[in-house]
């Protein structure tokens, strides 16, 4: 719903908004009887056989529920977030190309913000990665890639504690961590890969999570025995029986539309299949 231009989600050759990809999707579900409440639920309790799902004094019950919250990318909170999508931006994979020629900032030193700063190069004018330490956190063979790159340049050490613009972002300031020196400098592209808050508040004394938070699926836990369990058993189920997962709340690697669409699919089929409904072919 918060995104702009999706032009990677398969099937829509001229790409489409998110807000109108929603809508289509919504469209489509309701063709089949599926009724949908827009709700914040407060409470959970899964453990049992029937799940209950609170909103507020009302009670929902079923015997299967998936669970697709989704994550929100963390934010500097340093005034950047007014300027999203004018400048400032959580997804150069999305984004990178409407950055043609333009001096571009990644702040990060995870994968993230190596996979951002390759993106961008293809693009913009200038790439750099402003990092907290002096070193990056990210696999060695993506820390290489970027290193070797000379188009992007590190500034280490550093931290973003302001933005400038109105309409568009015109300028950041940084801070070194250790010499506190303050700097402003010029930027069009800001692009923060500083991680994900999956959002498990509600599940977090029932079902496993990892210690970053995302919720613990079997096709997650189990990756010795995957095999095993992508045949014969419910992969996308949590840690509770009839709970399962999918989308960005499971999923820290890939957070596509495309790849959180999939997941719910199958999150649906083992669902169906928990509850001894039959799928042709299995
Ligand atoms: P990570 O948690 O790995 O990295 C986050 C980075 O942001 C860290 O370098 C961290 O700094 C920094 N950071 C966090 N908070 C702040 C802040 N407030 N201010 C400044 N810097 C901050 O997240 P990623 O999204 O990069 O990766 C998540 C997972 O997804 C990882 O397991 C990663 O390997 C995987 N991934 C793999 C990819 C690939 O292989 N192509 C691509 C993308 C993700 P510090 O180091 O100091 O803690």
């Amino acid at each position: 719903m918060l995104t702009t231009e999706v032009e990677n989600f398969p099937g829509f050759s001229s790409g489409i908004m998110g807000p109108d990809l929603m809508s289509e999707m919504r469209k489509q579900t309701e063709k089949f009887g599926v009724e949908i409440k827009i709700e914040n639920v407060t409470k959970v309790d899964l453990k049992g056989k029937i799940k209950r799902v609170w909103v507020g004094e009302e009670e929902y019950s079923a015997k299967a529920v998936v669970v697709s919250t989704g994550a929100k990318p963390r934010m500097l909170k340093v005034g950047e977030e007014k300027l999203l999508g004018k400048g400032v931006s959580t997804c150069a994979v999305c984004d990178a190309a409407f950055f043609k020629e333009k001096t571009t900032f990644v702040v990060g030193g995870g994968d993230a913000a190596m996979e951002d700063a390759l993106a961008l190069t293809k693009f913009a004018k200038t790439v750099t990665i402003i990092h907290r330490k002096d070193k990056f956190r990210a696999s060695k063979i993506m820390q290489k890639k970027v290193l070797e790159n000379k188009k992007i340049k590190v500034l280490w050490e550093s931290e973003v504690v302001g933005v400038k613009g109105e309409s568009k972002l015109e300028m950041i300031k940084t801070r070194g961590v250790k010499t506190k020196k303050e700097e402003e400098l010029l930027a069009e592209g800001l692009f923060l890969a500083i991680g994900h808050l999956p959002a498990t508040d509600l599940f977090k004394d029932q079902l496993e999570l990892d210690k970053k938070g995302y919720l613990v699926t079997k096709m997650i836990r189990k990756t010795n025995d995957m095999r095993e369990e992508f045949v014969n058993g419910l992969p996308t189920e949590t840690s509770a029986k009839g709970v399962f997962g999918a989308g960005d709340v499971v999923d820290m690697r890939y957070r596509q539309a495309i790849t959180a669409a999939g997941m719910g699919c199958q999150a649906a089929l083992d669902a169906v299949k928990f509850l001894g409904g039959e799928i042709s072919g299995w």
